[in-house]
């Protein structure tokens, strides 16, 4: 059997963070299984539509690098699929539900709607439809539905327990009871949801359903409406949350959740993919880096995750920071550059500026702040750094490096690293006690960006210049 998946997201302007793993577990299992993977935008809620939002997700997924395949219908291209394409495809189907009598037209008012869940609130019940509509004749209701406004609702059964299984949650129950007889097609035409999510699915040859937690309740409506079309369900997997830091459910308010926020910051694709790969998903390794490729290789969707896994920017930071320095020189110059501002920088030293700064990094958004180092001279030193300054191993260290400085004719990365060998070797001070009080005399700091790369960047006369006074001063 060919594994299809899909990502099938609703157009809102932009890619949540959680619809982000959504879409790569989706790519992820098709990858591995030799399988598909499709895309199919879901808009047929007209209210909610945003100008540009489907080529900003395009532009996204691109961006992402996950890359989709053309579904059936679409071998010529591949894709997406438009819902608000395959409106004749929902008619036919909603049709032979009213036929079949799993479906039913209500022509209920909104204010009668709107009453009906007021007097449920009073009482303290959950709101759903009361059924008013169920039992009109089939000859009245075909009759009225050319005069009259209405939509098209599910005949949900009215008791028992609906039972399915589900990849990561296990075996679920909910009771019919719960579930109310949800609309299949809105007074305008349009199909809603949860129709045209199960026709497409059954059209498009979906094998694996994989979707975030909010979706489990709506699983009953969709496996009735599979067993009213007589049609087998695909299996299916239901994510856990992505949770704040204090476990609540990840939300704005406590920070980004858009994808496109997290690339405008500085965040590399391939940071943020592996990053999201490891959330709700558990490689039985204790690797935290991945490549597309490894990740294509050990995803296993039985290793998904139940409980909510926690979106810890600090976490993401760290590992973009891995995806940083493992980027090669020209590719990491390259994407540096981008990320300036118009400060007054040395221009024919800015590759080294650069160079020092890339391990410091957490995202590309802190360049401008590392380069400060590199502006003007060094900063006041703190008290620590002062104490350090002041120690005899210092004085002694310093004296031993002008030494050595003075008889060389230019200082670049690599003689830095030799000339701070010798002055190892010559006063027998090492580790931080070496490093630490030429870092300080160098920028004020007692972290920073690579020393070589400083000392290069600052050149063998102001290195010179740097240490002198210091020594003086101490
Ligand atoms: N359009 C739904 C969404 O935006 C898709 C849910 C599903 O995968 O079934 O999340």
């Amino acid at each position: 059997m060919t594994i299809v998946t899909r990502f099938a997201p609703s157009p809102t302007g932009f890619i949540h963070v959680g619809s982000q793993r959504t879409a790569l577990y989706n790519y992820l299992f098709a990858r591995s299984r030799g399988g598909k993977f499709i895309l199919r935008i879901e808009d047929t809620d007209r209210n909610r539509h945003v100008e540009g939002a489907v080529e900003n997700l395009l532009e996204t997924l691109r961006t992402l690098d996950l890359e989709f395949d053309a579904g059936p219908g679409k071998e010529d291209g591949n894709g997406p699929y438009f819902q608000s394409e395959r409106r004749e495809i929902y008619q036919k189907e909603v049709d032979k539900l009213l036929e079949a009598g799993y479906a039913y037209r209500c022509f209920c008012s909104p204010e009668r709607l709107e009453s009906v869940r007021k007097t449920q609130r009073e009482k303290g019940l959950p709101t759903s439809y009361d059924g008013k509509c169920r039992e009109i004749p089939p000859a009245e209701s075909r009759q009225r539905a050319s005069a009259e406004a209405h939509v098209i609702r599910l005949k949900i059964p009215d008791s028992g327990v609906c039972r399915f299984h589900d990849i990561v949650r296990g075996d679920v129950k909910i009771d019919w009871s719960q579930v109310d007889d949800q609309i299949l097609v809105k007074s305008d035409g349009y199909p809603t949801y949860h129709l045209a999510n199960v026709v497409d699915d059954h059209h498009m040859k979906i094998t694996h359903i994989i979707r975030g937690e909010e979706w489990l309740p709506s699983v009953p409506k969709h496996l009735f409406l599979y067993r009213a079309f007589g049609w087998d369900a695909p299996e299916m997997a239901h994510l856990p949350l992505l949770l704040n830091t204090d476990r609540s459910k990840l939300s704005k308010r406590q920070g980004d959740v858009a994808v496109e926020d997290y690339l405008s910051k500085g965040y590399l694709p391939e940071a943020l993919n592996n990053f999201l790969a490891l959330l709700g998903w558990n490689p039985g390794r204790k690797n935290e880096i991945y490549s597309m490729e490894e990740l294509i290789r050990e995803f296993d969707i039985n290793r998904i995750t139940r409980s909510g896994a926690v979106f810890d920017v600090k976490k993401l930071n760290w590992m973009n920071g891995q995806y940083i320095r493992k980027m090669d020189r020209s590719c990491y110059l390259e994407e540096a550059k981008k990320w300036l501002d118009d400060v007054n920088i040395n221009r024919e030293k800015l590759d080294t500026a650069l160079l020092a700064v890339k391990t410091s990094l957490s995202t590309f958004r802190d360049i401008p702040e590392k380069l400060e180092v590199f502006r003007g001279g060094p900063a006041k030193p703190g008290p620590e750094a002062k104490a350090i300054l002041e120690a005899d191993s210092s004085k002694e260290v310093f004296q031993a490096y002008l030494g050595e400085a003075e008889a060389l004719t230019g200082l670049d990365a690599e003689g830095f690293k030799a000339l701070m060998k010798s002055v190892q070797a010559s006063t027998g001070v090492k580790g931080k006690h070496l490093w630490m009080p030429v870092r300080i005399a160098l920028t004020g700091e007692m972290h920073g960006p690579e020393l070589g790369y400083i000392a290069e960047y600052l050149g063998k006369e102001e290195n010179i210049r740097r240490v002198r006074k210091q020594l003086e001063q101490s």
